[in-house]
């Protein structure tokens, strides 16, 4: 361990880490690697080593509550669907919720916001529904399959992840979002989550998709859904993938977790943490 990751450690309290060392814990997070880790870790190595190997507890973020309430609702309607079952606006409503009622992430500061928020995250979906329905004979392929992909042979971790929808062998992955996302950035930015999706999907199914979709319901006064279409992986985007991979690895390794200051740190919720780091 670097000393400059031991000092981190000694300012930030770790409630959540529990028994398990350090070493421990980095060894595990060697083991398996997802698409969402493995972006934070590019982002700031710091955020990652707080968030993942010191598990320092913070309140959920509003949004991110929003996300996985609407999120719950999108799976239902596409479990319904699965199951080739009629399902009911009002059964949806419930779905919606029952995930906004669930804590087990921590609890979300609201500042008096809660109900309007609440409201904010329905109409989106409600929006989505409206613009993209699904065909009503149309069974997805999957639907918010949990996978993995052993990526041994290129000495790398195990790749894991969730598909949300895989339909007509084409990748689906839903994000909300406040802003709405420029169609030529968004593919860029959003590689390293499509690039291990289709790295998963080809694991498992022995086939390329066809394509990946980025759908994202964008939380406007007026919501409203962008979808960005993208062609299948290509061999380039595979080997950046795994290039990724391997910087995360070997930085893991060496206990490298230096903090990347910049213009994400305007929303990070170890700011204070990380201004104690020497
Ligand atoms: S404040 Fe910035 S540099 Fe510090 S941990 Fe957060 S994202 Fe990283």
């Amino acid at each position: 361990m670097s000393a400059r990751t031991t000092n981190a450690a000694t300012t930030a309290s770790t409630p959540g880490a529990g028994a398990r060392s350090e070493k421990e814990i980095i060894a595990e997070l060697l083991q398996t690697v997802s698409a969402s880790r493995l972006t934070l870790f590019l982002q700031c190595r710091l955020k990652f080593f707080f968030r993942y190997v010191l598990s320092i507890p913070k309140p959920k973020a509003p949004a991110l509550h929003v996300g996985n309430a609407v999120h719950a609702a999108l799976k239902a309607r596409n479990r319904a669907r699965w199951l080739q079952q009629p399902l009911s606006l009002k059964a949806l409503h419930d779905s919606y919720s029952a995930a906004w009622t669930d804590e087990s992430e921590g609890k979300v500061d609201w500042a008096g916001a809660e109900a309007e928020e609440k409201a904010i995250g329905w109409r989106l979906f409600e929006t989505y529904l409206r613009e993209h329905p699904l065909p009503e004979d149309l069974k997805p392929d999957a639907i918010e399959v949990s996978i993995e992909a052993d990526l041994r042979e290129h000495g790398l971790p195990r790749l894991v992840g969730i598909l949300d929808l895989v339909l007509q062998s084409r990748i689906i992955d839903y994000k909300t979002s406040s802003t709405t996302p420029n169609p030529e950035r968004v593919a860029h930015t959003h590689e390293v989550q499509t690039s291990g999706y289709a790295v998963l999907y080809r694991h498992n199914t022995g086939q390329r998709e066809l394509g990946l979709e980025l759908h994202h319901l964008v939380k406007l006064k007026n919501p409203k859904v962008v979808v960005t279409l993208m062609p299948p992986m290509s061999d380039e985007q595979q080997t950046r993938l795994f290039h990724l991979m391997d910087a995360y690895q070997t930085g893991l390794q060496r206990g490298d977790f230096v903090p990347s200051p910049g213009m994400q740190c305007a929303c990070c919720e170890f700011f204070n943490e990380c201004r104690r780091w020497k």
